[in-house]
């Protein structure tokens, strides 16, 4: 029996048996084993059941040529439609010759009878190794072709350019690369000489390449050529080409070659930048670098067609090219974080833009910016070296060759003015230097703002401004202008929380036979100046000759004042202060004399202006002050007055000044309330801390505080807001006015008023008349002093009037 040579290592073969016999299923197995396979054996006998067998990929059909369901063919039709590598085998009760070559038309591999199943088992095997074969030849033939297109895919996909050019430079073949490149079809350009395409400047380079790798088969040479683009422009390409003549497959040159336009066009761009910043660095003029940053700007190829605009306070630069064109880009120009400008590109253009063309504005900006910064840097260094930093206004220096270029034109009128900020110590020391600048700045621009074009005005000091103007000292144009900026110093400043106002006073001095150099008109406006605040401040002097002789005279009382006071040679007189209504003494105010050792008896107004700004006036105070409390002890406690002391800026502003004020009366056994501050109202500061903080002080204690020459001041009103204060002393100008003067008679009615609404007791100064006296009792107001009563008097004298006024008083 054939099975019996079944072995374990019998051929595995699965089988699909097309069989509805049983019997004639298990011969056909029968017969598979005696040839010493190992079937697998799915019998069907349905199409339906042979085409989802077929599904499993079986070795090998076996089919009956007749079924009850189905038959051979049928199952050969489905065979060749589902899996037509997979051999069948035919096996048939009687086979004619005609159904012979039928089933092998269908496509059967083989057939047997049935009577023959010896033969079976051979079949199969043969039919196996047969499909395994062609199997294999298959798959060869298949990775073969695969490869094949895979190559052609890799050349034509490549972005390098391959091609192929015969010994005469025609071109034979390209991948589509020539074409992204160049951008012509490469059919277009199929069999044309390459060397058509490229660059003029590059022919020869191309030639004699060609010529050296065509002369040796198998070598290859490399070169970089610009060749011309369908669309004008060049590209940059680096090639090799590769002698491959002796291949019988190519028979020509094979051409390697990749686009490096940009990278060649970056590296350009990078060697101009670099080239450029070196010019920066080397201090090239303005209107070359700029030039060259045009091109920069625009690239080869393009029309000169690019502009710049710079706009920095100190200077404009402009390379003035007008615009055309219809690609307009506008690129900031930037330094230090500030845009000085703005760099204008419009490209009328021969080519069509590259990737590169976009980096160029904003590299050429760049560079316009390091052109502005050194411009900028180079006019900040002589700025620094002529004008002041904290105004930005000429200084000195640049003030002193300006004058002297003026002086240089003859004939024309040389006239300096000198503007001296009245007490600007009190403003730093009380507030600060950080608000003294700010107060400088904002004088610094009025004056800007008020000066015409074609003068120079230039800070020439801490507090001091100059104006040069090419008019007489006299003219009525430059007193004018003295007078304006007299005005524009007393517009209230703010700064911070603080406003107050400031005066100034204004010396002037003109070009003179003996004043003819810069430094002789510089000092004798100075003169001027300090004739001004010696008169009283906030007003203007014309230098004379005189003057000189006063500066030093100042000088030399200021070392008598100093080495006086010790000496005690500074007298407080009393002038007394009279109840209006009922003509009785209340009090006196303490008015300073200088007892001087050769000059005589001298009033506040030899000394006290200037001596207000220095640290003198802290020492006349303080005489002031001792003279009071021994005037108050010398009067007696029974006298029934009280006496007022005049404090300076500098003093109040002094944070010790309250203590020592309560000190001397607490040495003199005296009451707080027997003294009263007298504070002038022009005092700048009212808010500042010290101020406050003495005043709150002082009145604590029990003083009073007077608000000296009411009216005068610049803010009045706010001072009062400001200023713990009890007494309003209405000025002596108004008072005096008042009889000839409608208006100032309204003025000392509204203070009045004033002080009526604000519950302030009054007193008018300088009442010389009954008359006068009677009006301002006729307005309400309180308290007088004046003349009508008496002057100022030394201790002695003061005691014996109010003895007599007393008496007087009781007589009525
Ligand atoms: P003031 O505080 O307004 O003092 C009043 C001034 O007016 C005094 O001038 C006084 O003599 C004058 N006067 C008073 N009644 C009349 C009058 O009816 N007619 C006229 N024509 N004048 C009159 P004086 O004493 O020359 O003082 C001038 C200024 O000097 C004072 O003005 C005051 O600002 C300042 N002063 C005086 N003594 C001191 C002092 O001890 N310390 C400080 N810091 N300043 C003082
Ligand atoms: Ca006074
Ligand atoms: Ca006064």
């Amino acid at each position: 029996m054939p099975s019996e040579v079944v072995g374990e290592d019998g051929q595995r073969v699965r089988v699909i048996l097309v069989e509805d016999s049983m019997d004639d299923a298990e011969l056909v197995v029968a017969a598979l084993r005696g040839a010493g396979l190992d079937p697998d054996v799915t019998r069907v006998d349905t199409e339906a059941a042979f085409r989802m067998a077929m599904a499993t990929h079986p070795d090998v059909v076996i089919s009956d040529l007749r079924l009850p369901a189905f038959d051979g063919h049928r199952a050969l039709l489905v065979r060749r439609e589902l899996a037509p590598e997979v051999p069948f085998i035919l096996v048939s009760g009687a086979v004619d010759d005609a159904t012979a070559s039928a089933v092998s038309a269908a496509g059967a591999t083989d057939y047997l009878l049935k009577d023959r199943l010896g033969r079976l088992g051979a079949a199969v095997v043969k039919a196996i190794e047969e499909r395994e074969s062609t199997d294999a030849r298959t798959r060869a033939e298949e990775s073969a072709a695969l490869l094949a297109s895979r190559y052609e895919h890799l050349v034509s996909h490549s972005t390098d350019v391959l091609a192929i050019i015969d010994l005469r430079g025609n071109l034979v073949h390209a991948n589509q690369a020539l074409a992204t490149i160049l951008g012509y079809p490469v059919q277009s350009v199929l069999g044309e000489s390459i060397f058509g395409y490229v660059h003029p400047d590059d022919l020869e380079t191309a030639a004699t390449a060609f010529a050296d790798a065509a002369a040796h088969d198998g070598v290859a040479v490399p070169v970089t050529v610009r060749l011309r683009a369908l669309s004008g422009g060049w590209r940059w390409l680096e090639a090799i080409a590769n002698n491959r003549v002796g291949d019988q497959s190519i028979g020509g040159m094979v051409v390697n070659a990749r686009d490096i336009t940009e990278r060649v066009e970056a590296t350009a761009l990078l060697a101009l930048e670099a080239e450029i910043s070196g010019r920066i660095a080397a201090d090239a003029p303005v209107s070359e670098l700029l030039d060259a940053i045009a091109s920069l700007a625009f690239g080869p190829g393009y029309e000169e067609n690019a502009r710049f605009d710079f706009h920095h306070k100190d200077f404009t630069l402009s390379t003035g090219n007008r615009i055309i064109g219809d690609e307009r880009s506008e690129t900031t120009i930037v330094v230090e974080g500030e845009t000085v400008g703005t760099l204008v590109t419009a490209a009328a253009r021969s080519e069509p833009a590259t990737a590169f063309d976009v980096l160029r504005p904003p590299r050429a900006a760049h560079l316009a910016a390091l052109v502005a910064q050194r411009e900028i840097a180079k006019s900040r260094l002589s700025r620094q070296a002529f004008h002041d930093s904290l105004t930005g206004l000429a200084n000195r220096a640049l003030l002193a060759d300006r004058i002297a270029y003026a002086l240089s034109q003859i004939g024309t009128p040389v006239t300096l003015l000198i503007v001296g900020i009245d007490h600007f110590k009190l403003v730093n020391d009380g507030l600060g230097h950080e608000v003294g600048d700010l107060v400088l700045c904002c004088l610094s621009e009025r004056l800007i703002a008020a000066v015409e074009s074609g003068s120079t005005l230039a800070r020439v000091g801490g507090d001091e401004f100059a104006i040069l103007v090419d008019r007489p000292a006299t003219d009525l144009r430059t007193l004018r202008l003295a007078h304006r900026v007299l005005d524009i110093a007393q517009q209230p400043i703010e700064v911070d929380t603080h406003s107050f106002r400031l005066s100034v006073s204004v010396g002037i001095a003109e070009r003179t036979s003996m004043a003819s150099s810069s430094t002789q008109l510089m000092a004798d406006a100075d003169t001027a100046l300090g004739a001004a605040k010696r008169n009283g401040r906030n007003r203007v002097e014309i230098f004379n000759v005189d003057n000189r002789g006063l500066i030093e005279e100042r000088l030399v009382l200021e070392q008598e004042l100093r080495a006086g006071i010790p000496r005690g040679e500074l007298v407080g007189f009393l002038q007394p202060i009279v109840n209006l209504g009922t003509g009785a003494v209340e009090g006196a105010e303490v008015l300073v004399r200088w007892q001087h050792p050769t000059r005589g008896l001298l009033v506040p107004a030899h000394f006290i202006s200037w001596a207000e700004e220095t640290d003198l006036i802290v020492d006349v105070g303080a005489a002031m002050l001792e003279a009071a409390c021994a005037h108050l002890v010398a009067l007696g406690p029974d006298a029934g007055i009280s006496v007022s002391l005049n404090a300076a800026a500098r003093e109040i502003l002094d944070p010790t000044y309250a203590e020592r004020v309560l000190s001397a009366l607490r040495r003199h056994g005296l009451a707080p309330g027997l003294l009263a501050v007298e504070l002038t109202e022009s005092l700048a500061i009212a808010d500042a801390a010290p101020v406050q903080a003495n005043l709150a002080a002082l009145r604590r204690a029990g003083l009073r505080i007077y608000l000296d020459d009411f009216g005068t001041g610049y803010s009045s009103l706010s001072y009062l807001q400001q200023l713990p204060v009890d007494v309003l002393k209405i000025d002596r100008s108004f008072v005096t006015a008042m009889s000839a003067d409608a208006r100032a008679l309204q003025v000392v009615a509204a203070i009045a008023a004033l002080a009526h609404a604000l519950s302030l007791a009054t007193i008018a100064e300088g009442v010389e008349s009954v008359a006068d006296a009677e009006v301002l009792a006729g307005l309400g107001i309180k308290s007088a002093q004046g003349y009508l009563y008496a002057k100022p008097l030394p201790i002695d004298a003061f005691r014996a009037w109010l003895i007599d006024a007393r008496e007087r008083e009781s007589a009525k």
